[in-house]
């Protein structure tokens, strides 16, 4: 395809941005294994033209199914570790997996939050927020009870400890139970409190 001059130029000026960007990146030293035992090996980028002359980076990647090699587009590989659904198998096993293996919350797309609770990218659940985030808390608790939860359910974590969401830990509690719940806990911290200080053992 002909491009006139200053077209070309200014895709020149485009790819060497991109390729600046991705030379300018620091890529982890060592392997990676991800869901599904796929293997991805930051430490082998090779950059090459594609079929349209543009510089692409690419990494080698083992599928975790039939352990073949292939070398993925690196901002193919960011994308879509970016939205949950990078297992890093090959096309072929890829379609005989089923849709739960497909969709799984890809470990990356899990933090936690400035109070201590489990956030998880998953745009696609009836609960998500705005951000497409929901608490792992509610996922796991809705999961158990297999349906989505509704606004004034709370989950309670029975050990106060918010970042332990095994579902033995979890409760369903209504708004109400939750806030004297809440209540009970902060008063049992202040009696241990001033037990510890007038160091009454208990
Ligand atoms: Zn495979």
């Amino acid at each position: 395809m002909a491009y006139s001059p200053i077209k070309y130029l200014l895709l020149c000026s485009f790819e060497y941005g991109m390729y600046k960007n991705m030379k300018k990146l620091k890529l982890p030293d060592s392997p990676q294994t991800i869901s599904m035992g796929s293997i991805i090996h930051w430490n082998k980028p090779i950059s090459k033209r594609d079929r349209s002359g543009t510089i692409r980076t690419t990494i080698l990647i083992i599928c975790g199914k039939c352990k073949k090699e292939r070398y993925w587009r690196l901002d193919v590989v960011f994308r879509k570790m970016k939205t949950g659904q990078f297992i890093g198998v090959c096309k072929k096993c890829f379609d005989t997996l089923t849709w739960k293996e497909k969709h799984r919350p890809h470990p990356a797309n899990r933090k936690v939050n400035s109070a201590g609770y489990i956030r998880i990218y998953s745009p696609k659940n009836p609960m998500a927020d705005m951000n497409g985030e929901v608490y792992e808390h509610r996922l796991v608790m809705s999961q158990t009870l297999g349906r989505p939860l509704k606004k004034w359910e709370h989950v309670h974590h029975k050990d106060t400890n918010r970042a332990n969401n095994s579902p033995e830990n979890l409760e369903l509690v209504s708004t109400q139970q939750n806030q004297s719940l809440k209540d009970m806990t902060t008063r049992i911290k202040y009696l241990k409190k001033l037990l510890i200080e007038h160091k009454i053992s208990f």
